[in-house]
């Protein structure tokens, strides 16, 4: 079983080279038979995340860091290939499960894991999905954007990061739910297109222009009632300047700060006195227990093409991981990025 370890802190970047870099590759043996109370999974495809840096060095988090030497943890589109004894009755081969099995190429999962990650997919959809908006992604979108961010028809509401897996979904849920204006800002015009042209975003700002400020200003003439934060740094400084009263500032990520010695907060921090701002931090899996409602809306939504999407899929296997994820953090991405293991 090839598997990618972590095996040397980042300073403070990540080295994708797997020889002397941040992770190296591992060969090491699948467990015979497979323990009577765990499942064998194939993986297919992937996820990389931007919450990975934090990851390798956290101390105090949402999450354990992931310790030297272990597997890099990572979700992915998997397939049972091999079930224990005594889950024989519970569980098929064959059966897809979207989990936590790091980058390797085969995982031994709980029992209890795999059941709480089969994939349900409704008819119309990609398989890929389950794993960007029928997965972490999108359900972090929905519930930023409708319990963080409060969303109300009428509203502007401008999210960063928006051309990614998460922004992408959050601006065309504010659009569903009746947004006046929805602004994206991405690092690119072919994204800037991408957002204004297929996925309805009212205005797109490359936050790479020169005049990326004043651009902003523009587009928020009534200042902004809902700001969906996965960047943080400078465009959060400059939301929080253009912020309307009694606005809600949903704090995704912060990905301009993960791979930063000294991480920055915004100097326009006193506005959140002046207009009563709202700011609040949130984790998704604090609303695991409405999954099941979530996800039932947004299999509707892309059913019914009210939510249009992109994959970014990295060919070559196991080993595209680390440069796929220093390639993700440089924004080589449009849409939810993952790495094919190996095909459906
Ligand atoms: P994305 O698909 O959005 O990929 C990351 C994108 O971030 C890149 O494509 C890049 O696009 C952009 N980016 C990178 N560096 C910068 C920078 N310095 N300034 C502005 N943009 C930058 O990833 P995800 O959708 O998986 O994650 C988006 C955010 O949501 C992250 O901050 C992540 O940590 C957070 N997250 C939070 C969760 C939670 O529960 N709170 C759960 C899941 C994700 P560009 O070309 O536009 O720069």
């Amino acid at each position: 079983n090839k598997q990618i370890v972590y095996a040397q802190q980042p300073a403070p970047a990540i080295d994708p080279r797997l020889s002397g870099g941040t992770f190296a590759v591992k060969q090491s043996a699948i467990e015979e038979p497979i323990p009577a109370d765990q499942v064998l999974v194939r993986v297919h495809y992937l996820s990389l995340d931007p919450a990975m840096r934090q990851w390798l060095t956290a101390k105090r988090s949402y999450i354990a860091p992931v310790e030297l030497g272990d597997v890099m943890r990572s979700n992915a589109i998997a397939q049972i290939v091999g079930v224990g004894s005594s889950l024989k009755s519970e569980f098929k081969l064959g059966e897809w499960l979207v989990a936590g099995t790091g980058w390797q190429e085969y995982a031994l999962l709980s029992g209890k894991a795999a059941k709480a990650q089969r994939v349900v997919v409704p008819e119309g959809c990609t398989p890929t999905d389950a794993m960007s908006v029928l997965g972490m992604t999108g359900l972090t979108a929905y519930f930023g954007l409708l319990d963080v961010g409060k969303v109300q028809k009428g509203d502007t509401v401008v999210v960063s990061g928006a051309a990614g897996a998460t922004g992408m979904v959050a601006g065309q849920i504010a659009k569903i739910k009746g947004a006046k204006r929805v602004v994206g800002l991405a690092g690119s015009p072919d994204k800037c297109r991408f957002l204004t042209e297929e996925l309805g975003f009212d205005t797109a700002i490359n936050y790479k222009d020169k005049d990326w400020r004043k651009q902003l200003k523009a587009a928020c003439p009534e200042y902004i009632n809902v700001y969906f934060d996965n960047v943080g740094g400078e465009i959060l400084d400059a939301c929080l300047s253009l912020a309307a009263p009694f606005s809600r500032f949903a704090i995704c990520g912060h990905i301009s700060q993960y791979s930063a010695a000294q991480p920055e907060g915004p100097r326009s921090i006193m506005m959140l006195i002046g207009q009563r701002i709202t700011m609040r931090g949130f984790i998704v899996f604090d609303y695991a227990k409405q999954y099941p409602e979530a996800l039932k809306e947004l299999g509707q939504w892309l059913v019914e093409g009210k939510i249009k999407r992109k994959d970014h899929i990295i060919k070559g296997g196991l080993e595209a991981c680390p440069q796929g994820l220093v390639d993700l953090y440089a924004g080589a991405n449009t849409g939810k990025m993952m790495v094919e293991v190996a095909p459906f």
